[in-house]
């Protein structure tokens, strides 16, 4: 149970990710978490920064595919911003959310990555389906007051993923170093 909730990947942001050398590793398209991944939890407006590396992401040949658990409306609009599908009301980490988000993208799970800010939804379903994870600090301190209290246990699980060599120092250092965050 514990190595389903690793992520593959710790990064400080989507915006610090070094797409090129996720390229290398054949990773071919993204399937990305809305709220505190893209733009901060509950936000309509898309910063710049996002709009940035959708648009790099896309000129470097990656498909992207946005799965969230927030309602169709305001994550079919956020996507159709951006231009890319989406999976609405996802329930992540269940398998089929994810499934159908690479059937929208036309790929298998090993040429497929999820970023999200979560561990028990998008590093644990993507894990669940073998799929390349990556886990991006959350972009705000705003959330549900039942992701905050999951959070603690999220910050137990990765201590304890540290202990058992499964993450390194430096990557739980991304995670919760001061500065680490890059808070809006
Ligand atoms: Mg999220």
């Amino acid at each position: 149970m514990l190595k389903k909730l690793c992520p593959r990947q710790i990064a400080a942001s989507l915006w610090s990710l070094d797409l090129e050398d996720l390229k290398g590793k054949g990773i071919t398209a993204i399937i990305l978490d809305l709220d505190n991944t893209l733009l901060p939890w509950g936000s309509n407006d898309i910063p710049a920064e996002t709009l940035r590396w959708v648009d790099k992401a896309k000129k470097l040949g990656f498909k992207l595919c946005i799965t969230s658990n927030g309602l169709t409306g305001r994550v079919q609009q956020i996507a159709a911003t951006l231009d890319v599908p989406a999976v609405c009301k996802a329930v992540k980490p269940r398998k089929k959310p994810f499934q159908k988000a690479l059937e929208l993208l036309e790929t298998c799970p090993g040429e497929t990555a999820v970023a999200g800010d979560q561990l028990f939804t998008d590093i644990l379903g993507g894990n669940r389906l073998s799929l390349y994870t990556i886990l991006t600090n959350p972009l705000s301190d705003r959330e549900l007051s039942s992701t905050r209290l999951l959070r603690r246990v999220e910050t137990y699980v990765m201590g304890r993923l540290l202990k058992k060599g499964c993450l390194t120092a430096g990557q739980f250092s991304t995670r919760y170093s001061a500065g680490g965050r890059e808070r809006g």
